[in-house]
């Protein structure tokens, strides 16, 4: 359960980051104190600008693989980056943040008896057989190829999470977070729909990889963030799929991106990356019953959002850039 408000912190590690931001800044709305702690490797400190003054917020910039003395009353491990460009740039060091920090964390929910929330992923169905997926679904995932080190990671925290709930009774919740977007994703961050309103904001070409018919669901950032707190908050271990079902090609997301934008860009293909998954789609039935959660924003209007954000994130560089 998300505790009462005390002095003692909620950690958040990878609070620097595009979800890890917004969930500090809904902790702290709640009257929550709030630690994050970052080694700012995908994040940045842009995203917890506006909190580093907040009296019940405070940055630790340090690896979650390392040990830590700190006493949470709850913790949630979202360390870890999520773009593929990312995760690939230094894919052990991916691998052991998702094992070795998901049991760092882990040991101190044991130790202080908190409850954890890990942010596990869609990634964890690989390129799915079975479709829409739903939890008990068990996946069809490459070890061997260049996505291994952040879906293998992340199998590997699960494991770790329900083994730590069946032999000590940490009380572990698993989010498994599906395509998520919004303001704060950094321009420079390689997920398509921070590519495609880049891309489409500047007038330069949009990068659609392979034929474009592979599929995604996309929810809007404060949706999963809404689906992380009632897990915390409930007494479901998981693993929940927290997504929104509405399912869209590639191609046709670049179109809703070119009108929306208004640009006049060209699309052009670039090859299909190895072990790209075809199509993705969460079965959110669980969610629904157990959380009454489900996604609010539609497509539409959550690429407006992110548009608006983007285009006040480059114009405020363009400015900076001409000063
Ligand atoms: P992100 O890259 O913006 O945020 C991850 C944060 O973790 C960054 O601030 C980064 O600096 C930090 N980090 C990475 N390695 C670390 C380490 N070893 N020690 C300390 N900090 C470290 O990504 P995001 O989209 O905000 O994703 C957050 C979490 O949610 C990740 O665990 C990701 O796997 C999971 N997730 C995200 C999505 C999505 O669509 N955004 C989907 C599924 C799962
Ligand atoms: N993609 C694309 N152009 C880009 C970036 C991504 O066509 O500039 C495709 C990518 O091949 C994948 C989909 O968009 O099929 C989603 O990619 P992303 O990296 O956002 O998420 P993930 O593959 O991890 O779901």
């Amino acid at each position: 359960m998300l505790p009462p408000l005390s002095r003692r912190p909620v950690l958040v590690t990878g609070g620097a980051g595009f979800l890890g931001s917004h969930l500090c800044e809904r902790l702290l709305d709640e009257g929550h104190h709030v630690v994050a702690l970052d080694n700012l490797s995908s994040g940045s400190l842009d995203n917890v600008g506006p909190l580093l003054n907040h009296p019940r917020f405070v940055l630790l910039c340090r690896d979650v693989t390392a040990p830590i003395e700190i006493t949470p009353s709850c913790i949630f491990n979202l360390a870890c980056p999520a773009s593929p460009p990312f995760y690939q740039r230094d894919p052990v060091k991916t691998t052991l943040t998702s094992v070795i920090g998901t049991w760092r964390m882990l040991e101190l929910a044991r130790t202080h008896r908190v409850p954890m929330l890990q942010a596990s992923t869609s990634e964890v169905y690989g390129d799915p057989l079975v479709h829409p997926q739903s939890e008990d679904y068990r996946g069809h995932v490459s070890i061997m190829g260049p996505r291994a080190c952040y879906d293998e990671g992340k199998r590997c925290a699960e494991t770790l999470c329900f083994d730590y709930l069946r032999k000590y009774a940490t009380p572990v919740h698993v989010a498994r977070i599906f395509n998520t977007y919004g303001p704060r994703m950094l321009p420079g961050d390689g997920r398509v729909v921070s590519n495609f309103i880049v891309q489409a904001l500047r007038g330069e070409c949009i990068t659609l990889y392979g034929d474009g018919r592979q599929s995604r669901s996309f929810c809007f950032v404060q949706d999963t963030i809404e689906g992380l707190v009632r897990l915390v908050s409930s007494a479901i271990n998981g693993p929940v799929n927290l997504g929104n079902p509405h399912e869209i090609s590639m191609r046709d997301l670049a179109g809703h991106i070119l009108h929306l934008t208004g640009s006049r860009s060209r699309v052009v293909h670039r090859p299909l990356p190895e072990d790209d998954p075809r199509q993705r789609c969460p079965d959110i039935s669980v969610a629904r019953q157990h959380l009454g959660w489900w996604p609010r924003i539609s497509l539409e209007e959550g690429l407006v959002r992110t548009i608006a954000h983007f285009r006040e994130v480059l114009g405020n560089r363009a400015a900076s850039l001409a000063a």
